[in-house]
């Protein structure tokens, strides 16, 4: 047998590696999320348990934000937002074209119009000056320009201080949507802390996930916040069973808020985690691919590690990949504008092509914060081999 072939051999017997490792996080923090769900079993306050308010506060002050409001899900939190803001039919919300379908979605959930913007070639994260055109697109049709909702992309924020002088220039307010940045920082300060209000999520796969759905509010605003919480609730006024808004049931469990915060309390080392298998994967394959480039003022907490390869090179790759047990995955397949559901709403009008080069370009390489350096020199060699190197 000559060494090429046991290499295979080798290689072909390896677990797959996880694309994200719930696994890993779980055996580390032990036997502290079953003390903390068995503490919610006992004490039976499943709904606005002491949990979650404790939950809140730290939120809070881990993002540098005055208020932290839990709730059901990333998608809940965008549109608790709008919500508040009575954002309604007439109205344009400004999204990136290159994202995740609930940054748009909630906007029709409250009448008003999703209009979409190109992002940059080099952080995937909203242009500036694709939202100045896409603001007059909206104007030239008769719309209220209302939202930009600036989204940080695979874990780093956007360009906000471009985006806060056209906001402020066009008088729109700004929902940052954090659902894959939250942690990450601009200009030395955390996600959560921008803008008018953020909205983050607690999905699994998320940097900060639970088990299962959940997400929150983040905001400076005092007089919003009653309004979010009765949104929350049914738009409660002095108690649930008076209605003085539309709302939704918009809660955070109890035993999600207690997960989180065991999650949270080792956040900041798993970011850093992440960042070192970046900052690896950065220098071993930069000469291969066109690696991620983080804006100099960001930090980011790599949601995902997403490389460039000419099109039509990935899906090649991939195959390539799983192969070895090293999965992959591409977001986005299809920008924003151009799907079904979405085709309808006005875009800023050069046909963002940024947006439609990334969706044929990018793949998403495994990225967690257990990723062990064995692991990462896996993932390196699979893809310089593949790609001929
Ligand atoms: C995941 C995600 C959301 C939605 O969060 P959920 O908790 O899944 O509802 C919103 N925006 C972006 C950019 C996301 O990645």
């Amino acid at each position: 047998m000559n060494s090429h072939v046991k290499t295979e051999t080798v290689s072909a017997s390896l677990p797959p590696i996880p694309f994200i490792d719930v696994a890993s996080q779980r055996a580390r923090l032990g036997s502290r999320i079953d003390e903390a769900v068995t503490r919610v079993l006992n004490h039976c306050r499943f709904v606005n348990g002491p949990e979650v308010t404790e939950l809140e506060t730290q939120l809070a002050a881990f993002a540098g934000a005055k208020h932290a409001i839990s709730c059901s899900s990333g998608t809940d939190a965008l549109a608790m937002i709008l919500m508040a803001w009575g954002v309604k039919a007439g109205d344009a919300v400004f999204c990136p074209a290159f994202t995740f379908c609930a940054t748009a979605e909630v906007v029709p959930w409250v009448g008003a119009t999703p209009v979409f913007v190109d992002v940059l070639d080099d952080t995937f994260n909203m242009d500036p000056a694709s939202l100045e055109a896409a603001i007059k697109v909206a104007t030239d049709r008769g719309l209220n320009p209302r939202v930009v909702i600036p989204v940080d992309l695979f874990g780093q924020p956007a360009d906000l201080d471009a985006i806060e002088v056209i906001a402020k220039a066009h008088d729109l307010k700004i929902l940052c949507d954090t659902a894959q940045g939250f942690g990450a920082t601009w200009n030395g300060k955390r996600t959560g802390s921008f803008g008018d209000a953020s909205a983050t999520s607690f999905f699994p796969a998320k940097p900060l996930g639970c088990f299962g759905d959940g997400g929150a509010v983040f905001t400076d605003d005092d007089d919003l916040v009653p309004v979010l919480k009765s949104v929350r609730e049914h738009g409660q006024g002095v108690d649930k069973y008076e209605n003085v808004r539309i709302g939704m049931t918009g809660r955070l469990d109890t035993i999600q808020a207690a997960i989180l915060l065991e999650k949270l309390s080792i956040f900041e080392d798993e970011i850093a985690a992440r960042q070192r298998v970046a900052t690896r994967y950065n220098e071993a394959l930069k000469d291969v691919c066109v690696v991620p480039a983080v804006d100099p003022r960001a930090t980011s907490v790599w949601a995902q590690y997403t490389i460039r390869l000419p099109h039509g090179v990935r899906d090649g790759l991939a195959a390539a990949l799983q192969k070895e047990g090293v999965p992959t995955a591409v977001y986005y397949r299809i920008p924003m504008h151009r799907q079904p559901a979405y085709a309808q709403y006005p875009a800023a009008g050069n046909g963002l092509p940024v947006c439609e080069k990334l969706c044929g370009e990018v793949i998403s390489l495994p990225m967690h914060a257990y990723l062990d350096e064995a692991s990462q020199e896996r993932v390196i060699a699979a893809v310089r081999r593949a790609l001929g190197a």
